[in-house]
This record gives C-alpha cells, structure tokens and sequence, in this order.
C-alpha cells in the first residue's frame, strides 16, 4: 500500500528566496561568534594575532567545521575572534559588517550579545565604556545607512527599517584565568577570594555599568544574558546580578537549558527572572534532570512547559548550534524543535554564531521548514514572536508601530510568492 502521509506531515515548501525576503529578526546573536572569516584573517593579520590558518579553507577545516566533536572544539574558535575584536576599530568594522551582512539577507531586526568585559584590555585604554561605543557606533553606522535609503520607511509597502538593540552577557565561568586581560587583571586583585567571588563581581561590575551607559548616554543597551558552562555554575548564583537588572527596567534571557536539565530553565524563570530563554532544549528532555528532589521528571518537564507556552515566554531556538555542541542528538529530525512546535511555544529562530556555526538566519529557517511541518500561518507567527517578544531599545508605542509595518510587509512578500 502506498504511503500517504497525513496533511500536517508535508511541510510547505518554502523557498530560500521567500526566506530571504520575508522580514526577520535575530534575538540569540553573538558578536564574537558571527565575524565575517575574510575580515578575522585580516585583523589576524594585521595585529600579528596567530591563527592556525591564514586562508579561509584553512579555518574552516581547522576551527570553523561543520561539525564538532563537543561544546569544547565548538568554543575554541573564541580565542581568536576574541582576540582580534581586543582592538576598537575592528569591534567597530566587525559590528557594522554583522549589521550588512544581516541586512543583506532581510533580517531587519537584531539583537547582539556578548561580554563586554571578555574584550576589555584596561591596560591599553579599552575599559567599558569604549568597548560599548565601539560595538554601537558599528551598528548606528549600519543603521543610518541603511534607513535612508528610499526604499526603506515605515510607509505602506516599505522595506522595514534596521533596529537593534545590545544584550551584555556575563560569563558563568572560564576555562582558563589567562583569557582576557581584565580577568586576569581582576584575579590578581582578587587572589584571596575563590573563583565564584571573583566571577559574580564581576557581572555585578559589568551590570552597573551597563545601566549607566544606558542611562546617561543613552546606548540601546536592552538587555542582559549569562553565558557559559551551566554546569556548576547555576544561574541562581548570579540571583543579585538578574534582581539589578530587573530593578532597573533590564531585561533578561539567560543561556539555560542548553546542556544541562531543565531545572536550569526553572531557575532562569524563577531566580532571574528570564523574559526570554536561551535554547531551552533540555525542556523537552527529562533524563537529563540531575536534581535528585524531582522524583517524576517526566511530568516535571510537562509543567514546566506548559507553564512557559502558557505565559508566552519566547524560547531562542540555534537548531545549527544545538546540533553541533550536542552530537547525540544525531538528525535535525530528533531535534526537541517538534516538541516545542507541538507544545506550542513561541519559539523564534536564531543563529547563535554565524561564523562559529556557519549559518545565517535564513538557512537556519530553511533547516526548520524543510524538517518540521509549519504551515504559512504558523511561520508568521514565529517571525511575529521576533518582533513582539524582543527587547526593543525605543518605547512600547514604538516598538508596536514596528512589528505592525513588518507583519504587514510579511504579508506583502508571502502574496508575492502566491503562499497567501
Ligand atoms: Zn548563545
């Protein structure tokens, strides 16, 4: 008998070129995973930085592959790409070529995350404040670029305007004490105290200084992420770092979920208050639940998710990412993705790292539509939730006008291609 699949089996067949024109929005981004690979060797080169290849074939057969072994190769590429953004010119070039390079594929929304402190170099004049301008002047030049062209406006049958917003990230931890030169600086200072002090002093650090460089100077400082090993470095230890954000009107997404149990991801809702989940994949996995007081894990989990699709908290989907920093999920097909679609989350398609995982927001939406049945309706949903569950750095009203204009022009280019 021959096979017929059911209706809800055949994905629509969406095109790379209706991916690429349809509006989108990037909300898991990381500025030093997602450097163009030409302009890395060139900064490599010019700062007589070492890399293990000068050519681009050479890095990606090296640092850069399709796939890794393990969270650890897939994070070795960092030391160089954190050691070439360690100068302000090329934070600057790389910010606003992440900016074109997103632009150049519809992506008209995003927001970019890293830490700050992690390309800080005190000692030759790059604290804080000039890591944030450098980052910002990159994107505003995109961004001022970009808007003025007259095709680009809020009027009817406009392409949508360029924003952004930044998302500082504090580390849970470091493989290493020579990583950057402000830890290495702030060990020093700090030998007496253990590791964890260390490390929370200096989220702490890097909160403040975030909201007053929001504040007083006006940067689109959005929001604050923890990224880094979760296990053991729970997010509840950075509880007084998440309570300053929140206080301050900060919002947060914390990395919970990704390699460890989901009651990282309770945590991240209750401790820090998450407005948005990084990952979240462990969600729908409950063996991999380590706390010993959850006797039924299984029905754990169901809570947990249903709490979370319930209360419309976004999870920041990196199908690429997740594929290559966890191997044993072998086949996008076993990818908890189909879960998170089933349990009706409003989940919104990133990339991670660009570089690092070699892919673009378009690919990673062709990955899931060509893998996970989701209808046209269902698709403008999840770029929907790009624009309603983002941190927009302007006011509510602002941020209402924008999503409307984009949804409209979401409209407009699935007529184009006949899907509605
Ligand atoms: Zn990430």
């Amino acid at each position: 008998m021959p096979f017929s699949p059911k209706a809800s089996d055949s994905p629509a067949k969406f095109s790379l070129d209706f991916i690429r024109e349809m509006p989108k929005a990037d909300l898991h981004l990381h500025l030093d995973g997602s450097l163009r690979i030409e302009s890395l060797i060139e900064m490599a080169k010019a700062g007589k930085i070492e890399l293990p290849s000068y050519t681009v074939d050479g890095l990606y057969d090296k640092v850069f592959k399709s796939h890794y072994a393990n969270l650890g190769e897939y994070l070795n590429g960092f030391q160089y790409t954190c050691a070439v953004l360690r100068d302000l010119e090329n934070m600057e070039r790389a910010s606003y070529e992440l900016a074109m390079d997103n632009l150049e594929e519809g992506v008209n929304y995003i927001e970019v995350r890293f830490a700050p402190q992690l390309l800080m170099d005190p000692a030759n004049g790059i604290g804080f404040d000039e890591v944030m301008h450098a980052v910002n002047n990159g994107l505003a030049r995109a961004k001022s670029e970009y808007n003025q062209r007259p095709d680009v406006g809020l009027s009817e049958g406009l392409k949508p305007p360029f924003e952004y917003g930044i998302i500082n990230c504090a580390m849970r931890m470091f493989g290493k004490k020579g990583f950057s030169p402000y830890y290495t600086q702030l060990f020093n200072l700090m030998r007496d105290h253990d590791d964890m002090a260390v490390i929370k002093a200096a989220a702490m650090e890097m909160i403040r200084a975030s909201i007053r460089m929001r504040d007083e100077e006006g940067l689109p400082i959005v929001g604050l992420d923890i990224a880094g090993q979760e296990n053991g470095y729970p997010a509840k230890k950075f509880k007084e770092v998440y309570e300053y954000a929140h206080q301050n009107f900060l919002l947060k997404t914390v990395h919970a979920g990704e390699a460890y149990g989901a009651e990282s991801i309770f945590e991240a809702l209750t401790k820090c208050y998450a407005d948005r989940l990084g990952h979240g994949y462990s969600l729908f996995s409950p063996d991999m639940i380590e706390d010993a007081s959850i006797k039924d894990k299984k029905a754990y989990s169901e809570h947990l998710a249903s709490y979370i699709a319930d209360r419309r908290i976004a999870v920041e989907v990196c199908l690429t990412s997740n594929l290559q920093t966890n191997p044993a999920i072998g086949d996008i097909k076993n990818h908890n993705f189909k879960h998170m679609l089933e349990n009706r989350l409003a989940t919104v398609i990133c990339t991670d790292n660009r570089l690092v995982s070699r892919t673009t927001v378009s690919d990673e939406y062709k990955l899931a539509l060509d893998n996970f049945p989701v209808p046209v309706k269902r698709l403008k949903d999840m770029v929907a939730y790009g624009f309603k569950k983002n941190f927009f750095p302007g006011s509510y009203i602002e941020k209402r006008a924008y999503a409307k204009h984009t949804l409209n022009y979401f409209d407009t280019i699935a007529h184009k291609y006949g899907l509605i």
